[in-house]
């Protein structure tokens, strides 16, 4: 089988993220994807997958491949996009992550304060319910505890956005660790590739991914990256991020 170019953008949030707006339903998602000449899609919503599978409902038939996942938070406060081929991966993630997030009182103002609705929809974009959980606060379990979760259960790590001040890995620990080994770093908006590398010497040879962190519409694909793969997979962009086998990546 020949490797083909897909165009992703892996770090897609949903109307169940407390930050996302509440366009961001599967239908609007892939419309948006296909508009935007996406192959590959991440569905990263903080530290949860419950919206995944409808997306990947809502994608079927339009060409446009769903990978499950979230945005989990370390107790570091970092931020790592995890993605599995199959929402049932994910969620043994979820599992992990939803029992070190605080359960919040609902009759506490504290709690009323920061606490936004998090909805949850399925294929059809039909409400289902919230999320009780405060999914914009850090897990209690470290990076390597959440990679040891998402590895053993097929999943890719990237860290999100590392030069982000408050949750990027840089910013955050100041450097990027030997351990766990992550095969690759996402950027935010903020600058390109070349001045990562420029400015975090330890990205070493890790692929530099580039993904919008979209949180409303109008941003799914506005930052891609290209992924010359023989199938869509989580095992293909692994061996594309550490360039085995004719995989790569390209940052154009
Ligand atoms: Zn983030
Ligand atoms: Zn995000």
């Amino acid at each position: 089988m020949a490797v083909q170019r897909y165009q992703a953008d892996l770090h897609i949030h949903t109307l169940l993220s407390p930050c996302g707006e509440v366009e961001m339903i599967p239908s609007l998602i892939i419309e948006a994807a296909i508009g935007a000449g996406l192959d590959i899609i991440g569905i990263a919503d903080h530290n949860s997958c419950e919206n995944a599978a409808a997306v990947i409902e809502a994608s079927r038939g339009s060409g446009v491949k769903v990978l499950p996942g979230m945005e989990a938070q370390s107790l570091e406060g970092v931020h790592l996009l995890c993605l599995f081929d199959e929402i049932e991966q994910a969620e043994k993630l979820q599992e992990s992550v939803y029992a070190s997030l605080p359960f919040p009182d609902v009759n506490n103002e504290k709690y009323q304060k920061i606490f936004r609705e998090q909805i949850i929809v399925d294929g059809n974009d039909e409400f289902v319910g919230y999320c009780q959980r405060y999914l914009s606060l850090p897990t209690s379990m470290d990076i390597e505890e959440l990679w040891r979760i998402t590895d053993s259960a097929g999943g890719i790590m990237i860290p999100s956005h590392i030069d982000r001040r408050s949750t990027g890995l840089c910013e955050v620990l100041g450097m990027i660790p030997d351990s766990p080994d992550f095969a690759a770093v996402e950027i935010s908006g903020n600058m390109n590739p070349e001045q990562a590398r420029e400015s975090y010497c330890d990205i070493a040879n890790r692929a530099v991914v580039c993904n919008s962190d979209a949180h409303w519409l109008s941003a799914i694909g506005e930052r891609q990256t290209a992924f010359y793969l023989e199938h869509r997979s989580v095992a293909e962009l692994k061996m594309a991020c550490r360039g085995e086998c004719g995989r790569r990546i390209e940052n154009a």
